[in-house]
C-alpha cells in the first residue's frame, strides 16, 4: 500500500491541525494521542512519510527509536507510571487506523486495564 499525505499525521506535521507536542528533533515528533487509553498515552511518529513499519527504511526506524525509548523514559517518570506499554500496528486487518508509522507510548500502573 502506497503513503497517503492527506493523513491526519501528515497534517499534523505540516502543522495544518492541532496537536499538542511533547518532542521535536530534526526526524520526529511525539504529541499527546487524542483518545489516550491511559494518563499520558503518547504518540511518536517519524518525520519521514512511512505508511508503516513494512515500508518504513532502516534509516528512518534507526532515528526513530531512540526517540520512543527517550519518551517511554520521560512519561514513565512524569505520569508517575509503574510500566509503560509501547506498541504499534500495520495494516487495517492489526488496527492501524491513522496510516503513517507511529508508536503508541502508553503509561501502566499495577492493576489498571487501558480504556478500550
Ligand atoms: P492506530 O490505531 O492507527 O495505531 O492509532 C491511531 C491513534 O491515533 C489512536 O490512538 C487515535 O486516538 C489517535 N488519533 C487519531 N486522530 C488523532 C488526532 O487528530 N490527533 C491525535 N493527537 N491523535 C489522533
Amino acid at each position: 500500500m502506497s503513503y497517503d499525505t492527506n493523513n491526519i499525521f501528515a497534517k499534523i506535521l505540516r502543522g495544518e491541525i492541532p496537536s499538542h507536542r511533547v518532542y521535536e528533533d530534526d526526524h520526529a515528533i511525539a504529541f499527546m494521542d487524542v483518545m489516550p487509553q491511559a494518563n499520558g498515552h503518547t504518540l511518536v511518529i517519524p518525520k519521514a512519510p512511512s505508511r508503516n513499519i513494512l515500508d518504513a527504511d532502516p534509516e528512518t526506524l534507526s532515528r526513530l527509536m531512540p526517540v520512543v525509548q527517550k519518551v517511554a523514559v520521560a512519561v514513565k517518570a512524569a505520569f508517575e507510571a509503574d510500566g509503560v506499554t509501547v506498541v504499534q500496528f500495520n495494516e487495517p486487518a492489526a488496527g492501524q487506523t491513522v496510516y503513517h508509522l507511529h508508536f503508541h507510548v502508553i503509561p501502566r500502573n499495577e492493576g489498571v486495564a487501558l480504556k478500550p
